[in-house]
């Protein structure tokens, strides 16, 4: 298969139409069926810790934060043999700018331009936004998941740093491995590789793991992709065969092998199309089905105009400070709950803390006996509650209250229709409270829209960081006036649920 590279995609129309017509299918000229092979990549063709000329001096990791690292420094090891790797010209076909939030702040005005030595630090040089980006990532999940902390409480930027110092800079410092290097190490380097595979690596068998992959990582992301890879997971982890070897025993479970004549799936992996492609369309691959903005900000650079896996998450302080006083005990530790996009739907998780926290109250303030103090609501009341939520979901919606399998059977439904009421007015105040913490904090309250349009389209980072904002704002404003609809239920003569 000879595939054509035009802008940027993968054009195969003219060796797929010859296909197709061979096989007498009906298809017009140049349309593709799903299940077709789009393209092969030689399995010895991949960069990973395996592949590389530095493979016995990298820790090998499948999975994991460790994983990348480990590839970051193959990858580099790579770039700093210069003509002499074998992949130079898959590497001289990289981007020479990966554009990632974990580094923006790394290019503060001070730091612009001050390479270090390396060919590769060059790619780092460009367009700065100064300090702006940063500022209006502010409350929101981009910078939420840029602060967590790892196992030895580093966040991201720290951990690839002492990375380079603990791991790369010893063995690339060994006298036998330096004089072959073509440039000087340096740390701006190692986080452009860094960016590299966390924007561009598959993971594809527990051989190879996280790998770099030539044509495969020229597509584009989408949801409803058109292409994914096709690899044997489950190789040899000692050698990357398919079939029985040498190092089959106890400790490699032979029965997932092939058997029989070899065949391209020993030699290759396969791009291939799970959807039907029209002539002339851009082939897409997805990066994951159910990512946020936040999430593909952080490991791929960009974001969509409209994602439906956004959700804004809170921290258990954040939802608790609106309770004037929180019996200890009553709420489990749960670490953030979660807004859904579209509908302005609250987490079950969310749902059920704030029932737990409003029956607690409630039952100090109001004494009824119906309620739990303490600990979890049991499954009853939260039927209830929940059958007295859909009621009032379906008047919202106009389907009408008296559904008969709904019909209240329990006589707590004013208790719960005086909870929910709270709830809708918690909701509110905390997508208020939070929409004050997210963006720029000179901007707070201001129209971010209009902020974005007057941003300059080369500005990609403000642009980018202004977009996370308003989007955060946007779910929190959809979550608000639902609830608030909510309210106007409860709260009207004609439509108290009784
Ligand atoms: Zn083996």
């Amino acid at each position: 298969m000879i595939c054509i590279l035009i802008r940027g995609f993968l054009s195969v129309k003219t060796r797929l139409g010859e296909f197709m017509s061979s096989q007498g299918t009906n298809y017009p000229p140049g349309y593709y069926l799903a299940g077709f092979t789009v393209v092969r990549i030689p399995k010895s063709a991949v960069l990973s810790v395996k592949s590389c000329w530095l493979s016995e001096h990298i820790p090998f990791e499948l999975h994991g934060l460790n994983a990348q690292l480990g590839l970051s420094f193959a990858l580099y090891s790579e770039f700093l043999r210069g003509g002499s790797s074998r992949w130079y010209g898959y590497l001289r076909s990289l981007p020479s700018s990966v554009d990632l939030p974990v580094f923006w702040a790394y290019d503060q005005p001070s730091a612009h331009g001050r390479g270090g030595g390396s060919g590769i630090v060059g790619a780092l040089t460009g367009n700065y936004d100064h300090d702006d980006p940063m500022l209006w990532l502010h409350g929101t999940e981009v910078l939420r998941r840029l602060n967590e902390r790892n196992r030895k409480g580093l966040r991201l930027p720290e951990a690839i740093d002492l990375y380079y110092q603990d791991h790369v800079l010893p063995v690339l410092k060994r006298p036998d491995i330096r004089h072959l290097l073509e440039q000087e190490p340096a740390l701006n380097g190692f986080r452009h590789a860094f960016g590299l595979v966390s924007s561009r690596a598959f993971l594809l068998d527990v051989y190879h793991g996280l790998a770099m992959t030539p044509i495969a990582d020229v597509f584009n992301h989408v949801v409803e992709n058109h292409v994914h890879i096709q690899s044997d997971f489950y190789v040899c982890s000692e050698c990357g065969s398919l079939r029985e070897c040498e190092h089959d025993d106890a400790h490699h479970d032979s029965t997932l092998k092939l058997n029989g004549e070899t065949s391209d799936q020993d030699f290759f992996y396969e791009m291939v199309s799970n959807a039907d492609i029209a002539p002339n369309e851009e082939i897409f691959n997805t990066y994951g089905e159910k990512l946020s903005n936040a999430e593909l900000l952080i490991q791929y650079g960009f974001i969509l105009d409209s994602n439906e896996s956004d959700v804004v998450h809170f921290d258990l302080a954040e939802i608790t400070s609106l309770f004037a006083s929180t019996p200890n005990g009553a709420v489990n530790p749960l670490p953030f709950s979660t807004w859904r996009r579209r509908d302005g739907r609250i987490s079950f998780q969310l749902w059920k803390l704030l029932l737990q926290l409003l029956v607690s109250r409630g039952n100090r303030t109001k004494a009824t006996e119906h309620w739990s103090m303490l600990g979890s609501l049991s499954k009853e009341e939260l039927i209830e509650a929940a059958v007295t939520q859909i009621h009032v979901e379906r008047k919202l919606h106009g389907n009408g209250p008296d559904d008969q399998e709904l019909e209240s059977s329990n006589v707590h439904e004013s208790l719960w229709t005086q909870v929910l009421l709270e709830m809708a007015r918690v909701v509110v105040r905390l997508c208020e409270t939070k929409k004050e913490t997210i963006g720029h904090p000179v901007y707070v309250g201001q129209d971010f829209g209009e902020i974005l349009d007057s941003v300059p389209v080369d500005r990609q980072r403000l642009r980018l960081a202004v977009s996370v904002a308003m989007s955060e704002c946007s779910i929190l404003d959809s979550c608000k006036f639902a609830w608030m609809d909510v309210i106007d239920v409860l709260t009207s003569d004609d439509d108290v649920i009784e």
